[in-house]
């Protein structure tokens, strides 16, 4: 018998935030971000095991192993895991671990992945985050988000995380109005990710603040305890402090919908 799990991610009358590293890089980094994002009472942890790099000389995650931590310490702080998956033949592993499987900017067009993610994500009731390719018309995107769900009924939010424009300054521009097309077109819920779409940390806090504004239904936000020392994107990382401002600040916009930030 499957084991089935019940996860939502997006919940009437809240905004999930989702915080973590980049990656996965050992129990002890775990432990205190995990700490972190428990304390500004947040139930959602990410972390990084399998991780699609640029370069094939950075660090690559430290893969099941990481996903072992993750496991262990989410069960620890009582958070639920969020972890990308990057290869079909990996789809099964991954998912023993986690509760919310990811799709990143550089596989929102890898259909062999969507269609197995949306697989096993129906068979074991997983919740599923599609992030927009950083070249994908919305469009585009919504079709991909049929490639998972024609597999069966799974949760599937959107996630949008910055295009690749002509500007340089960021690390990516983030298509806010994405939002409120996205509401318009679809009954999806979508999230945003200020980290990954401006690459720094001074950015993010605003950023997150006006997709809350927008409408989006949440945020996910790489976090560590110590960014200077990050192996993954320390640049664009909020520290524990830092997270907490930004929920503060995000809450006052978040009232306007009458939410609540979980
Ligand atoms: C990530 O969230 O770890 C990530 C790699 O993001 P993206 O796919 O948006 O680049
Ligand atoms: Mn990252």
């Amino acid at each position: 018998m499957e084991q089935k799990k019940d996860i939502q991610l997006i919940k009437k009358g809240f905004i999930t935030v989702i915080a973590g590293p980049c990656a996965v890089e050992s129990e002890d980094q775990l432990n205190a971000i995990a700490n972190g994002v428990k304390e500004a009472g947040l139930n959602f942890l990410r972390g990084g095991a399998y991780k699609p790099r640029t370069s094939p000389y950075s660090f690559q995650g430290l893969e099941k192993k990481g996903l072992e931590l993750l496991k262990k310490v989410s069960q620890e702080y009582g958070l639920k895991v969020v972890s990308e998956v990057t290869d079909a033949a990996t789809v099964e592993e991954v998912a023993e671990y986690v509760d919310v499987l990811q799709i990143g900017t550089r596989n929102m067009s890898n259909f062999a992945l969507l269609k197995k993610v949306g697989r096993v994500a129906n068979l074991k009731n997983l919740s599923v985050i599609l992030k927009r390719g950083w070249a994908s018309t919305i469009k585009e995107w919504l079709l991909a988000v049929e490639y998972i769900t024609q597999q069966g009924d799974c949760e599937v939010v959107l996630c949008e995380r910055g295009i690749r424009t002509f500007e340089t300054y960021t690390r990516f521009t983030l298509d806010l109005s994405a939002v409120p097309v996205i509401k318009k077109m679809s009954n999806l819920p979508i999230i945003v990710d200020p980290s990954h779409a401006v690459g720094q940390s001074d950015l993010v806090i605003p950023m997150s603040r006006a997709a809350i504004a927008v409408g989006a239904d949440g945020l996910i936000v790489e976090t560590h305890h110590n960014p200077e020392k990050a192996l993954c994107d320390g640049q664009q990382s909020l520290n524990s402090r830092q997270l907490k401002d930004m929920l503060g600040q995000v809450s006052v916009f978040a009232k306007f919908f009458n939410k609540m930030v979980r």
